[in-house]
């Protein structure tokens, strides 16, 4: 996204954002991944290398990372709602970069005002 110079297309950016800003699924901060793991069992044939695959949400607190298993047949919703956190995070540094932008344009107008007095 280009940031526009006035404010006038700024407000229209942030406007047409704002729209866009609200959650169509329930919203997942979490990675969809696939990973190789060993189940527990000892007997099991993982416990020798041949270890499972399978899906698993993975998120961090406090830099440290959590991951929860997701059957099979959740996958295309989990999928779905991390995709919808992306979307709204995504938006959300938009209207970030467009707010910050109509402050600094307000900050410019007023030197160039009263520079000119
Ligand atoms: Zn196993």
């Amino acid at each position: 996204m280009k940031i526009p110079k006035h404010p006038t297309l700024i407000r229209r950016f942030l406007q047409a954002r704002q729209k866009q800003l609200h959650a169509k699924s329930p919203v997942l901060a979490a990675s969809l991944v696939t990973l190789r793991r060993t189940c527990g069992n000892p007997n099991c044939r993982c416990a020798r290398g041949h270890k499972h695959l399978g899906h698993y949400l993975t998120w961090k607190v406090k830099a440290k990372t959590h991951t929860a298993y997701v059957p099979i047949e959740l996958v295309p919703q989990a999928k779905l709602w991390t995709q919808e956190h992306r979307r709204l995070k995504q938006l959300v540094h938009q209207i970030t970069q467009l707010s910050l932008a109509l402050i600094q344009t307000h900050v410019t107008a007023q030197r160039r005002r009263r520079g000119r007095s």
